[in-house]
């Protein structure tokens, strides 16, 4: 029997320490410990890798300060669009959703599409009717409003109809660019969810959970639910990404970790700098959380933030904001 290991983020970006106040990071990081520690307990009772990345993703979008269910951020169209992925490493079992709305917990239908459908991920309304016949939970469109989101929305509508913004981070895209263009008026962070996981057994999992960007033009999909980019989990790493999905998508983060582990023999640290100085060469801003089947940890983020807090072998909780990943 191995020792349960946990790590979730909620979300890499630009919050400087300056613009983080005390009251608003101590919140921050007694919501990550809380959701930790409780999903943590569950993998030491004895609960699987899959579900405690559950459990984790769930508490998570059900927080508003993330980005992910209850605080997902606006479309261009001041909707909401939001995705999700979980992925089993035990058999490479997946599921996914993306541009679906008023999902109380996408993870949770993400699970469902993994469990109880053919297929690995399922779009906008023909998943939603599946996934109410199922009886996955729904709520109303207040439930996902928030005024700050909203301000959000318009404010990077203000500066550039087209322009998009991670959830309250200093680096907006331009629609017609990969190439991030800062804008230093705007305080924030990238505000995805994920967790990753390694159960008593060996086995590991990973989800991941977003409302995207602010402002992206509504039917956007990033590397939240794509399977290898932004979420994967198989026998020799589980890995769940955040920042800007279109580099994601592009360098298969998630799988591109644990092919260098199992094709390179990399370690989970090398495989993750590697990836993480790839992205950074891209131009691409983020980072990921990731487990190996040792129970080694890696959270490496090229932000000047990312939320984050951990449980390794020891079975101590630490939480984290800035610093070193
Ligand atoms: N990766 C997410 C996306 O591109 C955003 C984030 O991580 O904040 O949709």
């Amino acid at each position: 029997m191995s020792d349960p290991v946990l790590a979730i983020h909620g979300g890499a970006g630009a919050v400087s320490r300056a613009a983080l106040t005390p009251d608003a990071a101590r919140d921050y990081e007694e919501n990550l410990r809380r959701i930790a520690t409780s999903a943590y307990a569950a993998l030491a009772g004895g609960v699987g890798a899959v579900e405690a990345v559950t459990l984790a993703v769930a508490m998570l979008e059900d927080c508003p300060l993330f980005n992910a269910g209850r605080g997902a951020v606006y479309t261009s169209k001041a909707t909401h669009e939001m995705d999700a992925a979980i992925m089993d490493g035990r058999t490479l079992a997946a599921g996914a959703v993306t541009c679906v709305h008023g999902v109380k917990n996408p993870v949770r239908a993400a699970r469902a599409v993994m469990e109880r459908s053919n297929h690995v991920l399922l779009a906008g309304e023909g998943g939603m009717e599946f996934l109410r016949g199922l009886g996955v939970a729904f709520e109303p469109e207040e439930y996902f409003h928030s005024e700050q989101r909203y301000a959000q929305l318009l404010a990077a509508r203000a500066k550039d109809p087209l322009r998009m913004v991670l959830d309250h981070d200093g680096t907006a895209w331009p629609a017609q660019s990969h190439a991030p263009a800062a804008h230093p008026d705007d305080k924030g962070r990238m505000g995805t969810v994920g967790a990753v996981a390694r159960d008593r057994s060996n086995a590991l999992a990973a989800a991941t959970s977003t409302g995207g960007l602010t402002n992206k033009l509504p039917g956007r999909v990033g590397d939240t639910p794509l399977i290898g980019a932004g979420c994967y989990a198989d026998a020799v790493a589980a890995v769940s990404c955040t920042g800007v999905g279109e580099y994601f998508i592009r360098l298969c983060v998630g799988h591109d970790i644990a092919a260098r582990m199992r094709y390179q023999g990399a370690s989970l640290a090398e495989a993750g700098r590697a990836v993480l100085d790839n992205l950074t060469a891209l131009g691409g801003s983020g980072g990921f959380i990731a487990v190996d089947k040792e129970g080694n940890l890696i959270l490496p983020f090229n932000t000047e933030s990312m939320y984050r807090a951990w449980i390794g072998t020891d079975g101590a909780c630490q939480t984290a904001i800035h610093g070193e990943g």
